[in-house]
């Protein structure tokens, strides 16, 4: 199911235009409007989730597909020395768009070391 007002999930219909890296029948992929790190992708199921929080079991095979997919974009989009996968997850972590999104930053190291 998607939502009608949900950024993400218009971008998955290509109702608004977005740099696309990637897309099969089930995920899409493109690069983050207000990029934190030379590479930084957004991985995004077409069906809407508003986040880890409201998925389990049933889309271990999606979530895994989505992980599964962190490392060939990377690669693809020049992050060959490493980069860091991000699911900001509700309020608390900060979570801007309520469509679950995988960040993908590479390309630097900008950020604080976890
Ligand atoms: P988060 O804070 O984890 O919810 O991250 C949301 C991310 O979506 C931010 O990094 C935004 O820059 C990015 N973003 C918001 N709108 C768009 C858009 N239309 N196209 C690409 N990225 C977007
Ligand atoms: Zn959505």
């Amino acid at each position: 199911m998607q939502k009608e007002d949900c950024i993400f999930c218009k971008i998955a219909r290509k109702e608004i235009p977005s740099k696309q890296v990637y897309e099969d029948e089930d995920v899409i992929a493109f690069k983050d409007i207000n990029p934190a790190a030379p590479v930084h992708l957004l991985i995004i199921p077409k069906q809407h989730y508003d986040s880890l929080a409201t998925m389990g079991e049933t889309e271990i095979p999606l979530l895994g597909k989505m992980l599964a997919l962190a490392p060939v974009l990377a690669k693809e989009a020049g992050a060959t020395n490493g980069f860091r996968v991000v699911i900001n997850t509700g309020h608390d972590s900060g979570q801007e768009v309520n469509h679950i999104h995988v960040h993908v930053l590479g390309g630097a190291r900008p950020w604080k070391k976890l």
